[in-house]
């Protein structure tokens, strides 16, 4: 399954490779495209940050066994919620995922690296959504439910055994 990053000008270089180089399988790296859609529609003023849902909508469908994702730098929500990390179409082949929430709170060397680690992770997560994913009771799996960044932590950016035989079914 290909995987083509798209990303937004407030996302580094350095992350989106990070992001792309390390993709586990089944996933392969396709390509990295600047995202050239305005986010400006999907921007929220109420609550100062971009909802996620319209922002999802302006990622164009991949063609078949590839998987669009988009990566951003901003703050993302959906109405019952502070904010999420992503959000993905089920199956439906695409995905948004924003670094805002997984930064640690002070920049260091240490906290670069928990962030590269948690965008790998939350990388395989959304991916394995759009694939048609569900959420895995297995603790380190990439799959695994994370409601706030430290548990993104306890994760490995692989899917399990049995999230990687759930790929292969059609
Ligand atoms: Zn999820
Ligand atoms: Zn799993």
């Amino acid at each position: 399954m290909k995987v083509r990053l798209l990303h937004t000008g407030d996302v580094s270089p350095g992350h989106v490779r990070s992001a792309f180089s390390s993709l586990a399988p089944p996933l392969v790296p396709g390509e990295t495209t600047a995202f050239r859609n305005s986010l400006a529609p999907s921007y929220d003023r109420s609550r100062a940050q971009y909802d996620a849902f319209r922002v999802l909508e302006s990622v164009p469908a991949p063609e078949p066994d590839w998987l669009n994702l988009l990566l951003v730098g901003v703050d993302l929500f959906v109405p019952a919620l502070t904010y999420v990390f992503g959000l993905s179409h089920l199956d439906g082949g695409r995905g948004i995922l924003s670094l805002a929430r997984l930064r640690p709170p002070e920049e260091s060397e240490i906290s670069e690296s928990i962030l590269v680690h948690r965008l790998r992770v939350e990388v395989a997560h959304e991916l394995g959504h759009a694939a048609g994913l569900v959420h895995c009771v297995v603790t380190d799996c990439a799959m695994h439910r994370s409601l706030w960044p430290e548990s993104v932590d306890l994760k490995n950016p692989e899917f399990c055994a049995s999230c990687l035989a759930r790929f292969a079914q059609p």
